[in-house]
């Protein structure tokens, strides 16, 4: 765990319809699959491409935070 960190990806479980494709296009492998649902699970992996957040047809998903303290 990186304390430093505050970046974080937000997913919006009432938009998010679980379709599946952030979990598909994510190049990391960030999120797991909880019946559909992404969950993340390897944060620590995330290069913030931000194909996640673009790819949800829902803009269910905020890949956010500071990166700079
Ligand atoms: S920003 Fe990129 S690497 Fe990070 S979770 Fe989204 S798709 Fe995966
Ligand atoms: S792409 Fe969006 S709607 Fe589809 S599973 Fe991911 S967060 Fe949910």
């Amino acid at each position: 765990m990186m304390a430093e960190k505050t970046f974080s990806i937000h997913v919006n479980d009432r938009a998010c319809k679980r379709c599946g494709i952030c979990i598909a296009f994510c190049p990391k492998k960030v999120f797991s699959s909880e019946n559909g649902k992404p969950v993340v699970t390897n944060l620590e992996a995330c290069i913030k491409c931000k194909l996640c957040e673009l790819r949800c047809p829902d803009y269910a998903i905020v890949v956010g935070g500071e990166e700079n303290e």
